[in-house]
């Protein structure tokens, strides 16, 4: 397969220069050539497979033509060791929880497959070692230290900026030691995006040693998420309520719903999307006008979700780039919706007093843009779950008024030893720093 810029401006690549590159050369986003439609007598028969199973058919229908199939069945057998279960919250609302994975965040699954899919490439062409470099607010980062560790040939450099991610977080990618290595930056988050994108610009840097991203857009981290909605369908279907499905997605960079639409592309027969916002709301403004106008992102409970300039709208905009008029195609499969905090803070306490469910602040927009979305009594809706609320356990504290817990998996974390690296936000620091590795 090979796959296209949605600028239009690059050459094609194939899957390898795709995922090594993340970005093409003309800065648009890498788009696979053809979309495989799946037979519909193999969807309708994923009730009766695994998450693994079913996701061994999606990836094939992906990167079948690039990689052999016991090979890729591997890697995606790897990639998910966790389920992500249906979970009913009301009669016709359901939740689909994807933080079952090692950092308790959807970002997991993209990560993991991306790392050994990587790897794959590094082993089969003989590389040398290939670095990571990303700059993280929080849950970037200890998805995709977590993702690459121990994957061989890869080592990982995680920029955060000192004293500006939560202790929990910070304890995801500062604990691990082997491949990957966290750099304290003496700075904000935009620091640190400028020293990584300084260093991918620096002749000397990358003459000295080969340096990637693991970027959101990179096709590896956002085709996998497809997965999921396959197996939400799957277990829907078990239960009889896969008809008429509306699927709500909360969403910061839009590369979780890209991957949902590239999921019905396929054939998954989901009837409508929703895509969940907070107050960053540019794509609803989008919906509503016609004008997509990004902008600064503004702070909100739900951080993961404070993006004024999703890069996967180009990719939205390119999937429904056939039709005589985007604009109302695109209202036609999603809708739109946006939260404030106290909204989300309101949904939060309503949900867990009416129902016994706790949500995250990202999840609760989702499931609040599907309750009012959902007509009394029809149809049925899963939301996507896209973090366990313990992950923002100081804001689900302050909302309920009560300390909730913390899952065994994220305690671990805190009981490793943090060990960072403290640099300035100086770019001739990072890069001395990188010229001696
Ligand atoms: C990253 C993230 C999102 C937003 O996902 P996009 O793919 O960027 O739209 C939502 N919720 C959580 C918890 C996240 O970490």
């Amino acid at each position: 397969m090979r796959y296209y810029s949605t600028n239009q401006q690059a050459p094609l690549a194939s899957l390898e220069k795709a995922v090594v590159k993340g970005l093409a050369e003309d800065k648009g986003l890498y788009m696979p050539e053809r979309i495989r439609q799946l037979d519909a007598a193999v969807i309708r028969n994923m009730q009766n497979q695994s998450f693994q199973e079913i996701a061994c058919t999606v990836a094939n229908a992906f990167f079948g033509e690039d990689i052999e199939r016991d090979r890729l069945d591997q890697i995606v057998c790897d990639t998910l060791s966790f389920d992500t279960p249906v979970v009913p919250v009301t009669d016709n609302i359901f939740s689909l929880e994807l933080f079952h994975g090692p950092t308790l965040a959807f970002k997991d699954v993209g990560a993991r497959f991306m790392a050994r899919l990587l790897g794959y490439f590094i082993h089969k062409e003989g590389l040398t070692e290939v670095n990571v470099l990303v700059a993280t607010s929080g849950d970037t980062g200890s998805a995709v230290a977590n993702g690459f560790l121990g994957v061989e040939g890869i080592h990982v450099y995680v920029l955060y900026p000192k004293g500006k991610v939560s202790p929990i977080q910070e304890c995801q990618f500062t604990t691990l030691g082997q491949n990957i290595t966290a750099l304290e930056i003496d700075g904000t988050f935009d620091d640190c995006q400028a020293l990584v994108k300084a260093a991918f610009m620096d002749e000397r840097l990358n003459a000295h040693m080969k340096l990637t991203s693991a970027n959101s857009i990179n096709v590896a981290r956002f085709l996998p998420q497809s997965f999921y909605y396959f197996n939400a369908y799957a277990q829907m279907a078990r239960m009889g309520k896969a008809d008429d499905l509306t699927i709500c997605v909360p969403s910061g960079n839009f590369g979780n719903i890209t991957a949902g639409l590239f999921a019905q592309r396929m054939g998954l027969p989901v009837k409508h999307f929703i895509a969940a916002n907070n107050s960053n709301d540019v794509f609803l403004e989008y919906l509503q006008t016609g004008v997509y106008t990004p902008r600064a992102s503004q702070q909100t409970i739900a951080n993961a979700m404070d993006v004024g300039a999703p890069s996967n709208f180009a990719r939205i905009l390119d999937l429904y780039s056939h039709s005589d008029n985007v604009h109302d195609e695109i209202c036609r499969h999603i809708s739109g919706a946006r939260f404030s905090d106290e909204e989300i803070a309101t949904t939060i306490r309503n949900v867990y007093r009416e129902t016994g469910y706790l949500l995250d602040p990202h999840g609760a927009c989702g499931y609040q843009a599907l309750a009012d979305y959902l007509p009394a009594g029809s149809g049925c809706g899963v939301f996507l779950e896209t973090a366990h609320p313990a992950k923002f356990k100081d804001t689900i504290d302050r909302i309920l008024g009560k300390e909730i817990e913390i899952p065994a998996k994220l305690k671990a974390f805190m009981q490793g030893e943090k060990q960072s690296i403290e640099l300035s936000n100086q770019f001739d620091d990072f890069k001395a720093f990188l010229l001696q590795q």
